[in-house]
């Protein structure tokens, strides 16, 4: 094996869908979008449903009738860009309940496919999608009468409890649509976990059924074991890859690994991580670069076969942590440019 394999543990995955779901005071849907954050639609999806989950959302129309093939036609598929241009085919045939997100879309889907079941989207104050609450006020009565399936917004600072934007954007979803005896969801991983005010009918959980952070209980589910091409032995003052970033201060044995920047793994990163050998971490030497990573393996007595950058050591927080950046963007960068191996589920 010359590539290194991403191996998702759909077990892990599950656990974390059904801990999420004990937590969550309303039914509890599965948010798969961009290929499942890059662990695989087909796989994760089916082990989900498997466990119980009857709702799934998707950022766009495409995601949703590839999601429509995978799992048949018992379960409801969500698309958060709502009913775009050209989208009319693919909402009507598979069946997918666009949240529609200004009057616009409204109009769009009433015209293309008169009866067919939608989503109302607000803007609480995230400004990214949603009518906002002087749109909503004007065509509410309008929507209303064609019975909406859900009603939702989104937080923007979710996974920081004390943030006072979340209490705000609360208050907000709840002038705009109390009362209404329409289904509602607001809440992704981070506000299933503020507790039941913020979890309504339906809760949308991404990012901690894939092991990361809010979700401190979560189970680790990708792990990444690197093959090593070569070791090779420095003399103190030697130096490792471009730039000569790294120098040897005493006599070193370097393993290059086969993986690198272009297959996702963020070169930023590189001074503040370590690949592991079981229990052991050996610190990247030098610069990460496209295809290649010098590992320092001088602490191990054996020239290892391969390596290990996620695990149980060493998860996708702490790798988007050392890159300056979330979980999120870790897994959907590994996932696209890795062979995946599905195991468990
Ligand atoms: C991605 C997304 C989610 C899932 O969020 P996580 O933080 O991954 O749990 C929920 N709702 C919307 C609108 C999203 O875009």
């Amino acid at each position: 094996m010359s590539t290194a394999t991403l191996t998702i543990d759909l077990d892990a995955l599950v656990a974390n869908w059904r801990a999420l779901d004990a937590r969550n005071s309303g039914e509890t849907a599965a948010v798969v979008k961009a290929d499942a954050y890059g662990l695989g639609m087909a796989p994760v999806a089916r082990a989900l449903m498997r466990a119980g989950a009857r709702q799934f959302f998707v950022a766009v129309a495409e995601e949703g009738a590839g999601l429509r093939e995978i799992l048949g036609d018992s379960v409801t598929i969500h698309v958060f860009s709502g009913h775009m241009p050209g989208d009319a085919d693919m909402i009507g045939d598979c069946a997918l309940v666009p949240m529609l997100n200004s009057v616009e879309q409204l109009i769009r889907h009433a015209e293309a496919l008169p009866g067919a079941p939608f989503g109302i989207q607000l803007d609480t104050g995230m400004n990214r999608l949603g009518m906002e609450p002087a749109e909503w006020q004007a065509v509410r009565e309008i929507a209303l009468a064609q019975s909406p399936a859900l009603i939702m917004s989104h937080l923007a600072c979710a996974d920081e409890p004390d943030h006072p934007m979340n209490a705000r954007q609360l208050a907000a979803f709840r002038a705009m649509t109390d009362g209404l005896g329409i289904p509602r969801s607001l809440a992704n991983t981070g506000a299933v976990l503020l507790g039941p005010d913020y979890h309504f009918d339906l809760a949308r959980p991404g990012i901690g059924v894939y092991g990361g952070a809010p979700f401190g209980d979560a189970r680790p589910v990708v792990t990444l074991d690197i093959p090593v091409i070569q070791c090779r032995d420095l003399e103190p003052g030697e130096s490792v890859g471009y730039g000569c970033d790294f120098v040897a201060s005493r006599p070193t044995r370097i393993a290059t690994v086969a993986a690198g920047y272009a297959d996702g793994i963020l070169r930023a990163m590189g001074p503040r991580t370590s690949l592991w050998a079981e229990d052991t971490p050996c610190p990247i030497a030098g610069r990460i670069s496209m295809d290649l990573i010098g590992v320092d393996v001088t602490g191990l007595d054996h020239d290892p076969g391969s390596l290990r950058l996620l695990g149980a050591q060493q998860g996708i927080d702490d790798l988007a942590d050392n890159a300056g950046t979330i979980g999120y963007e870790i897994l959907t960068s590994l996932g696209a440019r890795h062979a995946r191996r599905h195991i468990g589920g």
